[in-house]
């Protein structure tokens, strides 16, 4: 099923009644994927730098994360909730969990992600934390990672870099390994590993 959008700022928001059943559905069609929780500073900068506003265009899944964009949404009209980038991958966590997903962590400081994993493997049985990486990395660990990310034959990425870096680093990953659903998830994992 395709969503409708509206705009906000010139960028496409998806318009759904369940934004966890619809990032769900973007994993069981098995043909991956972008997800962008779009909040008001990214839909800002978006409007001075072209690649990120068309790296938003080109997301499978654009969801109104910010009260401001919310509140532009409303404004005209459109009957919206707002839907929080973390919770959203935290209630996704439960049916992907049914469906034995493979998910890696990628992003933050050496260390939180993989407190991440552990947290998650007690929480969501049936998760399968494939792969873990912190989020400072240079060029030269690309293909490596890449590599690691296939190997591991993982499904769903969640990708904390901070905006824009976590998007750019999607766009290129997206042409190598296309399969995978994408989440871009900002400073989430330093709020999970608590
Ligand atoms: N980060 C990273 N690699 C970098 C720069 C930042 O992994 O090269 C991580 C950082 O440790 C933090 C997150 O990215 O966990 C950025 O958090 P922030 O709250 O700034 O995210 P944003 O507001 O951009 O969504």
């Amino acid at each position: 099923t395709v969503l409708p959008t509206a705009p906000v700022l010139d960028l496409p928001v998806h318009l759904s009644g369940d934004y966890t059943a619809s990032l769900v559905h973007l994993v069981e069609a098995g043909r991956g994927g972008h997800v962008v929780t779009l909040n008001a500073e990214m839909a800002m900068l978006a409007q001075r730098e072209a690649r990120l506003a068309r790296i938003i265009r080109n997301a499978d899944l654009v969801v109104p994360d910010g009260a401001g964009v919310v509140w532009a949404l409303q404004r005209v009209g459109r009957k919206i909730r707002r839907c929080a980038g973390i919770d959203l991958v935290e209630a996704a966590m439960g049916p992907l969990a049914r469906r034995r997903t493979r998910v890696f962590l990628l992003g933050a400081a050496p260390g939180v992600a993989e407190s991440v994993a552990t947290l998650w493997r007690e929480r969501y049985a049936g998760l399968v934390l494939c792969g873990w990486r912190d989020g400072f990395f240079g060029p030269e660990d690309t293909e490596a990672l890449t590599d690691e990310l296939r190997r591991c034959q993982s499904e769903v990425v969640l990708v904390g870099l901070g905006v824009p870096k976590q998007e750019y680093w999607i766009e290129q990953a997206r042409q190598k390994l296309p399969d995978i659903v994408y989440v871009g998830v900002g400073g989430s994992f330093d709020i999970w590993a608590g």
